[in-house]
């Protein structure tokens, strides 16, 4: 019989056979529980119709179970050894392969391409290094590629911060931009006691589906341009932040107090009020000034 590599002991056997230890700096925490992966998978919903792009394989463990629900998996891996780890421990799997890259390097639509077809469809499911979280949701927000759901692990505290109101100190440049290509969904709260090591912070798993906003930009990277100058200073007014990004000279000044006013936004306002819609209507209006 074959023993999952989620199982508990199997992991440790593993790391021990290639004396390996999971490296803190790589967040890499393994799950070693298979109720919570077999949730991942039902979560995204992965059918064997699927293309599956994995961040983080580590030694394989979530990996195997969507090798074995989807049509072919791909997987990113920065850590050399791990890549060492999971050409033993994914051979029984021909649908799986095994990239050594930084996810933060690699470009998505090229890779997406390759391996699957141009304009292919994927769903993206990872356990997340912890350090490099927000970067990740990000780079996999704005790359532009298709895709039918994202389903990660991530540290409670980012989670928390997708659908966070305005005016909390969760909300932020995370959310807005979140807001503008999906809808999050918390699907599960996991453990420590999942992982070896267990990580010393809470963890969900979080899904995505793609969403069309409710007002679509031509530039969306200008408005997350917008939307990043505005919080550079949380604490600071909107027309603080805005005077900081684009001058304080007096022909600016009036471009923007007129923008401001088009909008129908006060100038006094912080930009964690400001909900996404109204921060695309500011855009749109520094535009009509040339700002
Ligand atoms: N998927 C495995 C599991 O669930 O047991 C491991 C998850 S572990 C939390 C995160 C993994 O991401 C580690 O294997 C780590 O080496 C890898 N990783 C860290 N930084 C990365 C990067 N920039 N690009 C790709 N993989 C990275």
């Amino acid at each position: 019989d074959v023993i999952d590599i989620a199982n508990p002991i199997r992991t440790q056997a593993i790391l021990n056979e290639y004396g390996l230890h999971a490296k803190k700096k790589l967040g890499q925490n393994f799950l070693t529980d298979l109720n919570i992966l077999h949730g991942i998978v039902d979560t995204a919903e992965i059918t064997n119709d699927d293309f599956v792009l994995e961040i983080g394989p580590g030694i394989g463990s979530l990996t195997e179970q969507l090798a074995r629900a989807a049509k072919k998996v791909v997987a990113l891996e920065i850590d050399s050894q791990m890549v060492a780890v999971l050409s033993d421990t994914l051979q029984p799997y021909d649908n799986v392969k095994v990239i050594e890259n930084d996810v933060l390097k690699v470009d998505l639509n090229e890779l997406i391409a390759a391996e699957f077809g141009q304009n292919a469809t994927v769903k993206v499911v990872a356990n997340l290094p912890y350090y490099i979280t927000t970067p990740i949701l990000m780079q996999l927000l704005r790359a532009n590629i298709s895709w039918d759901n994202i389903v990660v692990m991530m540290q409670r505290e980012v989670a928390d911060r997708l659908n966070a109101m305005p005016g909390t100190k969760e909300y932020g440049v995370l959310t807005l931009t979140l807001q503008y290509f999906a809808q999050a969904q918390l699907a599960m709260k996991v453990a420590a006691a999942s992982f070896n090591p267990a990580p010393n912070v809470d963890s969900a798993v979080v899904k995505l589906t793609p969403l069309t906003p409710e007002i679509v930009v031509d530039q969306p990277e200008r408005l997350f341009g917008v939307i990043k100058g505005s919080f550079s200073h949380r604490r600071k007014s909107l027309w603080n932040n805005m005077l900081q990004t684009y001058g304080k000279d007096a022909a600016t000044k009036e471009k923007i107090t007129t923008a401001l006013e088009s909008a129908g936004i006060s100038p006094a306002i912080r930009a964690e009020r400001l909900e996404l819609a109204e921060f695309t209507t500011l855009y749109l209006a520094l535009r009509a000034q040339g700002l």
